[in-house]
């Protein structure tokens, strides 16, 4: 299949200019998969009402289809078709942060959405996208739009169209262009279907967030217990994996150092993930950067894209830099250490 693309520059003029929106709009509502940006990372859009498109997601990711997708509206009329019921918390959540990186788990209609979006769940995980192309496509294709993010499955999700292209050329009908996505971390899914809303996995909105409009919230216990079965059926799989294998070193920047040292001795290309606080301190055979202490929305940012260098570069370890759990930390530490599949050394105290 020939992957066509279409660039847009100036999402200002959306709704005069760039009729190309409306021909990827069009391949929408053929059945066809389209890649867009989102205001967190790229997704990868299908008709939601359609099981021979939604089966075309699964297919061209590669990914395992007890893994629910989740379901992009432009507008909140459209939330009523798709669920049979919306909390008050949902409301005012909804109120709070929507268009924004917040996706809410909901009681599902019957009938409206395919099967596979939800692989065969009584509850659909939907959200409004805050980024004007998305937005743009999403009511042009006048049809909810399932759209995990647009990387093979297993892999970094992808932060800009090239990440998209390099893992999904060939295989999908079109990517639209819109440059760099901002978060860079995806949404936080949140079950309001419970008593007390849980968080099922951390993302753009922090737990204080939530709680600052809703109060109480809880957290899934599998995100903070191995043992514990996940509620969200994705956070069961690796994610987030550049091909070396990668360990997330906690310690001040002198233990990193001896760890970077340890691994060299034994004969390993180090590749190192570090702010540009880390850079300036560690020495290694290769150091990325990937935004800073002082701001970790620019590590969540950057995090991707560095995850995907690396495999551009002859590194047999990947040592990262760990982060506080608390803000966007707990998003950015809950990816690192799944791309890591939990291996972490630390400085004893
Ligand atoms: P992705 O589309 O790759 O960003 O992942 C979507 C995340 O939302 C995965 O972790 C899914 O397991 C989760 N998800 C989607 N639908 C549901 C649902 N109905 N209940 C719980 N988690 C869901
Ligand atoms: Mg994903």
């Amino acid at each position: 299949m020939k992957t066509k693309i279409w660039t847009v520059e100036n999402s200002d003029k959306l709704s005069t200019s760039y009729p190309h929106l409306s021909q990827a709009a069009a391949l929408l509502k053929e059945n066809e998969v389209v890649a867009f940006p989102t205001e967190t990372v790229y997704g990868l859009g299908a008709n939601a009402c359609s099981d021979v498109a939604v089966k075309k997601i699964f297919e061209a990711k590669g990914r395992p289809s007890d893994n629910p997708l989740i379901v992009h509206i432009a507008s909140v009329d459209k939330l009523e078709e798709i669920v049979s019921h919306i909390p008050n918390s949902a409301y005012k959540l909804i109120e709070s942060f929507w268009p924004g990186p917040l996706t809410l788990v909901l009681e599902k209609q019957d009938k409206t959405l395919s099967t596979f979006v939800t692989a065969g769940l009584d509850t659909v995980a939907v959200r409004m996208p805050d980024h004007p192309v998305a937005l743009e496509i999403i009511s042009r294709s006048e049809v909810p739009i399932a759209a995990p993010s647009a990387n093979r499955s297993g892999k970094p999700s992808p932060t800009q169209a090239s990440h998209v292209y390099h893992d999904l050329n060939g295989r999908i009908a079109g990517i639209v262009d819109g440059g760099s996505t901002g978060v860079g971390v995806e949404s936080t899914v949140v079950d309001c279907t419970s008593d007390i809303p849980t968080i099922l996995r951390p993302g753009g909105i922090t737990k204080e967030q939530l709680e600052a409009v809703i109060g109480q919230v809880e957290v899934d216990k599998a995100l903070v217990d191995e043992e514990q079965a996940p509620k969200s059926p994705g956070m069961k799989y690796t994610h987030y994996a550049p091909n070396a294998p990668v360990i997330v070193v906690q310690g001040d920047d002198a233990f990193f150092q001896d760890v970077i040292k340890q691994h060299e001795q034994e004969g390993r290309k180090v590749g190192v993930l570090a702010t540009k606080e880390g850079k300036t301190v560690l020495k290694a055979n290769k150091i990325i950067e990937c935004g800073s202490r002082s701001d970790l929305h620019t590590v969540a940012r950057d995090l991707y894209d560095v995850l995907r260098a690396f495999d551009q570069e002859d590194v047999d370890l990947i040592l990262s830099e760990s982060f506080p759990q608390d803000g966007v930390g707990e998003a950015v530490m809950n990816r690192l250490l799944k791309a890591a599949g939990n291996q972490v050394i630390s400085q004893k105290k």
